[in-house]
């Protein structure tokens, strides 16, 4: 009877003063009922009818096992439930990455995507935020599908194993279920010497076969429709700057995502570089990968201007629009995504890329989940902002190792001049927040500053929620991902 689970969640739930029973993750499927809630201090699971051949582990309740959301009644409830596995999204269908990098946000990003069209990717998380959070891939697929079942999401989601560079990060993401790679080739690209004879030199380091091989198939190759034209000099610095992503490209494909078994994403992250992606090295790079059979299913090109974390897009707005107009065209051309990195925050370029890409477009975030965790904390527990404050910092020149950010400390006003509730408006300030934003690591790394971290969000879990729902909603709005009354 769902009605005797309702009031046995209800009731445990009711013990805890932020406690809370999921309404929308009620489920039935053959004889077996589950039902989510909140209670003392964490998301469990009421379970009633699970038999021995469901692996559920949890505490005998009378007629029902109450588990916590941990990683083995996750595979139960992957194993019993098809739609909590991730699944892979393809080349047409829109998608945002909404990165959680403290495992509590993903619930609300799923309140905010709910109604529009596009697909979620929930887990995505890089090796460098892996290695700063102290987590793994299988804690970040636990946190995604749990934040699944809790608000009862049926219509799919991915899991991104973000910006991995080697075949064996590729094949543990695999391993644990992961529906998409971000390929990150930044080792392998290489910016083209200025000097020519220097340029000259490095080119002929590739082999002479290669070389000849581009020279035939691209020197004086013009292709109107989409403005683009390869010079013997273009071509050179193409193949200095791409051809070692391109074999890498083809080493991953090859051996990770063609045998994975399943339709696996997988997307070209040729944008953590110094230099800009021109439209013919995407065509080049596009091109050589269709000839080899290689499917991508996004690429993320280095765009004009800056796209520094947390913070607005810097440049010229128009400059972006074009550059970003002939880029799609290419990846229209051969049918896949294009992709924006470091998607957070950028809300004046956000119209031109739904206008521009139609929303046929992948957007990632990660970090503003994070800062509005902090902006949470700035309005509710001061003494603690101020902690965190001074920890970043104290940290802020080692941070910088992991990001490029422009911060400047001078510019942010002395703590000890601002009241408790002036606090939050450090969230609204460009140095403020990249200080905040890049030293998440050492604030969790800390085991004190950690603790009171998250029993801070704990408390003030609606808080985070609430705020976290309407941020991402605005990104959302800002592209034009509109609300579809079927979904
Ligand atoms: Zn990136």
């Amino acid at each position: 009877m769902q009605g005797e689970l309702f009031s046995a969640a209800s009731a445990i739930a009711s013990a805890d003063p932020t406690g809370e029973v999921f309404d929308a993750s009620y489920t039935i499927q053959g004889q077996v009922e589950m039902l989510a809630l909140h209670a003392d201090g964490r998301d469990q699971l009421l379970v009633k009818g699970a038999g021995t051949e469901h692996s559920f582990a949890g505490r005998r309740q009378g007629d029902f096992l109450l588990c916590p959301a941990d990683h083995q009644n996750r595979l139960a409830i992957n194993a019993l439930l098809p739609y909590t596995n991730p699944t892979a999204i393809g080349r047409d269908m829109p998608s945002f990455g909404l990165g959680d990098r403290l495992g509590l946000a993903n619930y609300a990003h799923l309140l905010s995507v709910k109604g529009r069209t596009l697909v979620p990717v929930l887990a995505q998380q890089s090796k460098r935020e892996l290695n700063l959070t102290h987590r793994t891939y299988a804690d970040v697929l636990d946190a995604a599908v749990w934040a699944v079942v809790k608000a009862g999401w049926r219509s799919g989601f991915g899991a991104d194993g973000d910006h991995l560079k080697n075949v064996e990060d590729i094949q543990n993401a695999l391993a644990l279920g992961y529906s998409m790679i971000t390929l990150d080739c930044s080792e392998k690209l290489h910016q083209p010497p200025t000097d020519s004879a220097a340029r000259q030199a490095a080119y002929e380091q590739l082999p002479a076969d290669v070389r000849h091989r581009y020279e035939k198939r691209y020197v004086g190759l013009t292709i109107p429709s989409l403005g683009l034209s390869f010079t013997d000099e273009v071509v050179k610095s193409i193949a200095i700057g791409y051809h070692d992503a391109i074999e890498l490209a083809k080493t991953v494909y090859f051996t990770c995502i063609r045998s994975a078994g399943r339709p696996v994403d997988l997307e070209l992250s040729l944008d953590e570089t110094t230099f800009t992606t021109s439209p013919e090295a995407h065509y080049f790079v596009a091109q050589e990968l269709e000839e080899a059979g290689v499917v991508i299913n996004s690429m993320a090109p280095r765009f004009v201007g800056e796209f520094q974390k947390g913070i607005d897009y810097i440049g010229d707005l128009s400059a972006f629009a074009v550059h970003l107009q002939k880029h799609t065209a290419i990846a229209d051309h051969f049918g896949y995504k294009i992709s924006v990195h470091s998607g957070s925050d950028k809300f004046s370029v956000f119209s031109s890329v739904g206008e521009i890409t139609g929303c046929r477009v992948h957007v990632k975030t990660a970090g503003t989940s994070w800062l509005e965790a902090v902006r949470v904390i700035a309005q509710q527990e001061p003494a603690l902002y101020r902690e965190l404050h001074r920890n970043a910092l104290k940290h802020l020149d080692q941070a910088r190792a992991y990001y490029v950010v422009h911060a400047d400390v001078s510019r942010i006003r002395p703590l000890d001049n601002l009241q408790d509730a002036e606090l939050p408006s450090y969230l609204d300030e460009n140095d403020a927040r990249q200080l905040l934003h890049i030293t998440y690591g050492f604030q969790l790394e800390d085991p004190i500053l950690h603790q009171k971290l998250f029993d801070a969000l704990e408390l003030h879990r609606k808080a985070y929620e609430c705020c976290l729902q309407k941020h991402i909603a605005r990104h959302l709005d800002g592209i034009g991902f509109q609300k579809d009354t079927n979904r």
